[in-house]
């Protein structure tokens, strides 16, 4: 998708979404986007009227760009409790010694950096808004009395969540967590076990799949959890009955996140674009079925941000889509040593490194060349990706995967085409006003729109 027109203008870029009958138009710059009958396209780009409405809006377009691209400030924390895991999982970005012998921050420490990052949110955050801090992994439920002590002590100034491979949580860890309406992811990779255990197992190759699937029975009805699902070569055939699966469970919201390629062990997995984009659309199209037969959805988070960006463009609420994304700048990572890192994919990357939150608190961290290197990485300082015309809904992801894969973050991440198909495919909804049935409930209410134009039929 590339550009061809003069920046002068408004450079409205044509783009095939695969619809019978629409064409998308995009402004790559601002990501202002129109559908227009195909038939109608070289009429519309030569239309006066609908180019002058474009420039008029350009500055107001690119000022909301512009703010959730630089105007945003940091949250929430990845706050990694441990470096252990009791999971071996074959793509995991953590280093495998770590994970096996890794260093546990102790309930003093963990108290310690709460209060830390707490200071640091309370100079930085608008008054009453709470920071966000989800303990994350490796397994942050190997600290389970650190954490719900913690959980405990700060639950009036702090939003918690956890993030967790799901194998440790019994009844009691469930009555507790859900009782407090903490946020819960759990993994789970395959709908039988077959599947889930060719990625997911033990260090000693025992499989989870049953496990995990007993916890997502026992959370049926809570609504504050969510299943992240890592696509990879092992699962991509089994995504429609995967998704099957979680609608069964009454999951309300999953991700499916392809695999991320900072370790060798993710790069081995990884999947084709074009094999990625076929089953990740199936299963997308699955959730629609479910949702028209049962008038109950399973909203799949990482798709859906892609549909807000179209459709509501300051609603997106992860960060990966966007350059920079939202490593130190909407949230950061905390691990096991209180080393500061921009995000989870980062940990174990000791260049890195932004600082020490026991030895020179939060602040500095973002004036380190660590930090600067990623936040200072834009989608247009990117050969391959700076003329792209969905540069804006893509973001050449991802600044770790991509130091990995080239050594180099100034390059392009994985997955190019699986993007566009992505967009294409969103667009292709919206042309047929079925968006709604992949947005969760109440999406539009804090929304308002700003630019609508319908040209002469
Ligand atoms: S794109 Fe990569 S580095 Fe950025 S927030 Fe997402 S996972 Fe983290
Ligand atoms: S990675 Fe994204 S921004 Fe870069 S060329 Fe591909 S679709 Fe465009």
């Amino acid at each position: 998708m590339r550009e061809n027109f003069s920046h002068d203008e408004p450079a409205l870029i044509p783009i095939d979404i695969g619809h019978g009958a629409y064409t998308a138009i995009v402004e790559p710059d601002t990501a202002f986007w129109s559908l227009v009958l195909k038939e109608r396209l070289a009429e519309t780009l030569a239309d006066e009227a609908f180019v002058g409405e474009v420039r008029k809006h350009a500055k107001s377009f690119a000022a909301e760009m512009d703010l959730l691209r630089f105007g945003l400030v940091p949250s929430a924390v990845y706050f990694n409790p441990t470096e252990r895991c009791n999971l071996n999982c074959t793509y995991c970005y953590l280093p495998e010694q770590m994970r096996r012998h890794g260093v546990r921050m102790s309930e003093d420490r963990i108290f310690d950096a709460l209060s830390t990052l707490l200071d640091f949110f309370r100079r930085t955050l608008p008054n009453g808004v709470r920071p966000q801090v989800i303990f994350h992994g490796a397994e942050p439920m190997l600290e389970r009395n650190a954490i719900f002590a913690a959980i405990d002590r700060f639950a009036d100034e702090i939003v918690f969540g956890v993030q967790t491979n799901g194998t440790l949580l019994d009844s009691e860890a469930i009555e507790f967590l859900t009782s407090r309406r903490i946020s819960l992811g759990l993994s789970l990779d395959g709908p039988f076990s077959e599947v889930t255990d060719r990625t997911r197992r033990t260090h000693s190759g025992h499989g989870i799949h049953e496990q995990v699937v007993k916890v997502l029975e026992a959370l049926r009805g809570y609504r504050n959890h969510a299943v992240i699902c890592t696509l990879t070569t092992e699962n991509l055939a089994h995504l429609g009955e995967l998704v099957g699966l979680f609608h069964n469970l009454e999951v309300p919201t999953c991700m499916l996140n392809p695999v991320r390629c900072t370790l060798p062990g993710g790069q081995r997995v990884r999947p084709s674009d074009d094999d990625l984009a076929l089953a990740y659309l199936g299963a997308l199209e699955r959730t629609e079925e479910l949702y028209n037969e049962t008038g109950r959805k399973l909203v799949v988070a990482n798709f859906a941000n892609v549909v807000l960006a179209v459709v509501a463009p300051t609603a997106r609420r992860l960060m990966c889509d966007i350059s920079p994304c939202g490593a130190a700048r909407c949230f950061f990572a905390v691990d096991a040593n209180g080393d500061l890192f921009p995000c989870s994919e980062f940990i174990g990357l000791s260049g890195f490194k932004g600082g020490n939150l026991f030895t020179g608190g939060v602040e500095g961290c973002f004036e380190t060349d660590a930090f600067r290197s990623v936040t200072s990485r834009r989608v247009e300082t990117i050969e391959r990706c700076r003329d792209c015309a969905i540069r804006h809904f893509c973001g050449a992801p991802c600044p770790a995967e991509a130091h990995e894969i080239h050594g180099d973050l100034a390059q392009q991440g994985a997955y190019c085409r699986f993007y566009e198909e992505q967009l294409r495919f969103a667009l292709r909804l919206v042309a047929d006003g079925r968006e709604d049935a992949y947005l969760p409930d109440g999406w539009d209410d804090a929304t308002s729109t700003v630019f609508e134009i319908a040209l002469n039929s």
